[in-house]
């Protein structure tokens, strides 16, 4: 089965509000094109070289979210490029995102990123962290940035019931911002979380944004 046929199957069974990001990482151009005729809008790179070669020959109405670590030397490169990033991970990396969109004149969304998996990642804020981080104060200091909601993965372990507590703790930790110091940020809505393996169980806890390659591209060969 080719990517146009994986795509319309897997649109086929993501259901009407929960939007998907293909991940296109480590895949050439070609099969983001095949991805891309069959409506294909979104793609999700973890990659900030990558991200800027293929934006520069994929058409302009894609929208290129940055997915994975982002280093703070390559958040000049992005920008101009980027309509979401996933992975903000630390004050500082949301503060230089700030200030270099306020240079470039244009406002950039982002998603805070958890780290509630046991292994997988070392990236992302603890649910303390980032509710301790969120203040009038520092929302105030950060014009050029839309804080969109939050990103998270979980375990990667065979355990159902661990994989859906993961997923709990990720939406419930953006339900209590989105009751509290995001109540009036109605820009405040997304929770980007499930992949290839675990989206269903993700959907089902409460994603809304599902971020999934393999199932679209097949394996990457890195
Ligand atoms: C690679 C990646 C994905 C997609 O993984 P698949 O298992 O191929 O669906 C999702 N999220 C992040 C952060 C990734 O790095």
């Amino acid at each position: 089965m080719g990517v146009r046929d994986r795509l319309t199957r897997l649109n086929g069974s993501v259901p009407e509000g929960v939007e998907l990001v293909a991940v296109s990482k480590f895949h050439p151009v070609e099969a983001l094109r095949e991805a891309y005729d069959a409506g294909q809008r979104i793609f999700g790179e973890s990659r900030a070289n990558e991200l800027c070669d293929k934006a520069k020959v994929m058409p302009e109405d894609v929208r290129w979210h940055f997915i994975g670590h982002l280093q703070t030397n390559k958040v000049r490169q992005i920008l101009p490029h980027v309509t979401l990033i996933h992975s903000v991970d630390s004050e500082r990396l949301l503060r230089l995102i700030d200030s270099e969109a306020s240079r470039l004149g244009r406002k950039v969304q982002v998603l805070l990123q958890l780290h509630v998996a046991r292994e997988e990642t070392k990236y992302g804020f603890t649910p303390d962290e980032l509710l301790s981080l969120l203040t009038p104060d520092l929302l105030a200091h950060l014009p050029s940035v839309e804080v969109a909601g939050v990103m998270g993965m979980a375990s990667n372990v065979d355990d159902e019931e661990r994989i859906r507590s993961d997923f709990r703790t990720i939406r419930s930790v953006f339900d209590m911002l989105r009751d509290g110091i995001m109540s009036d940020v109605p820009g405040f809505k997304i929770v980007s979380m499930g992949m290839s393996h675990d989206w269903p169980l993700a959907v089902d806890e409460g994603a809304n944004m599902i971020r999934v390659g393999t199932t679209i591209f097949g394996e990457r060969e890195y």
